[in-house]
């Protein structure tokens, strides 16, 4: 990950990272022009999903397995293991 100064607009370093949340880090950061020697601190927070985690999905169907009765489950189950046999 490039960080740059905010001042010169050189490469900076990120000298440490503290984080706040899953979500979101201050990250520290020194200027590495030797005439800047700016010092900051930058967010590094996360934004939005582009495609869920495999156990981000496997969570939800389980949770939406537990809303359905025994009856259905099943059926949902024979119904994805005959499509899976024609894959
Ligand atoms: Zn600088």
């Amino acid at each position: 990950m490039q960080v740059n100064c905010t001042e010169c607009g050189n490469k900076a370093i990120i000298t440490s990272r503290q984080a706040l949340d899953p979500k979101l880090a201050n990250l520290y950061c020194v200027c590495k022009n030797a005439e800047c020697g700016h010092s900051f601190v930058m967010n590094l927070a996360f934004s939005h999903t582009l495609s869920p985690s495999s156990f981000q999905a496997k969570k939800m169907m389980v949770e939406m397995l537990r809303g359905m009765d025994r009856a259905e489950q099943l059926e949902l189950l024979a119904q994805a293991r005959n499509d899976m046999s024609v894959i």
